[in-house]
């Protein structure tokens, strides 16, 4: 649905409280879970940290049965746990992390009906200096990202600071083009898309004027790059669900749910809202009281 208003959930300030509630959850749930990140670990054993974390908190899990459909199971985990040339929607299960792997936690939970999204990259052990590197990339690309996003400006303001920046550096990395960022509110994917390239004619359809959904106040976004050490070239296994480089080369997740508000971006999955790397971007820190 890029370049349509069509079906953009617009929040009222008091629903982005609810939704700075959830965020504050799947945070916490993200930070006890790596904080368990260690060899010998499973990711089943992970992810029963994630679901303690929410269902304390009173919340629910996002993912977990996600596109179950009559008769088909969907999504068995509360957190999708990629390790290594997995990019995103890895399934928790028996593997048993190792010194080296780097390991992508994605963490959703819903509470009160609000939903919140958001993916840290982390390692197993002492991280080898290139894949450092590329997390810190991809974590830099989100941020970028984020900091792009102002009121009356256009969804594809985020999708050229991610793009120009990670264009920018060198080594070269893969931008993975087909698993994108979204709105999120009542429901946790909705239009509009946030792609992480500049939408270029023939790709993508362009909206009115060719910059994709005006960024107003009420709505949220979850802006995620994915960036690859080779080519982002990818595919799905046979489990349906866990998305992998095809040159079998590691991958990065960062991603943050966030909002723009009359006074700032307000960054409703960090735990300091995104105060400070607001801060150090420039860019004015916009809470609702
Ligand atoms: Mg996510
Ligand atoms: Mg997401």
């Amino acid at each position: 649905m890029f370049g349509s208003s069509r079906g953009v959930e617009i929040k009222t300030p008091d629903q982005l409280r609810q939704m700075r509630l959830a965020g504050l959850v799947v945070a916490r749930a993200i930070a006890a879970t790596t904080a368990e990140v260690r060899p010998g670990v499973s990711t089943r054993d992970l992810d029963a940290v994630a679901a303690e974390v929410i269902r304390t908190a009173g919340a629910e899990p996002s993912f977990l049965d996600y596109g179950a459909e009559d008769g088909v199971g969907g999504f068995a985990g509360v957190t999708c746990l990629s390790v290594n040339d997995e990019i995103v929607h890895g399934v928790p299960g028996d593997r048993v992390l190792v010194e080296g792997d780097v390991l992508s936690v994605d963490c959703g939970a819903v509470m009160n009906g609000w939903h919140g999204d958001s993916a840290v990259t982390v390692f197993v052990g002492e991280p080898d200096p290139a894949l450092a590197r590329l997390s810190e990339a991809t974590r830099a690309a989100m941020w970028r990202g984020i900091a792009a996003a102002r009121l009356d400006g256009h969804i594809s303001d985020i999708s050229t600071a991610v793009e120009s920046y990670v264009r920018g550096l060198t080594p070269t990395y893969g931008i993975v083009e087909e698993y994108v960022g979204h709105g999120i509110g009542s429901a946790m994917h909705q239009p509009p898309d946030v792609p992480n390239t500049t939408p270029r004619g023939g790709l993508r359809p362009l909206g009115r004027m060719g910059r994709g959904v005006r960024i107003v106040p009420g709505l949220a976004l979850a802006v995620e790059p994915m960036l690859t050490a080779g080519s982002p070239e990818n595919h799905v296994l046979d489990d349906d669900w866990t998305v992998v480089t095809d040159d079998g080369r590691p991958a990065c997740h960062w991603e943050h749910t966030i909002t723009v508000t009359p006074t700032g971006v307000w960054v409703l999955t960090a735990e300091d809202g995104g105060e400070e790397m607001l801060g150090s971007l420039g860019v004015p820190f916009g809470p609702l009281s």
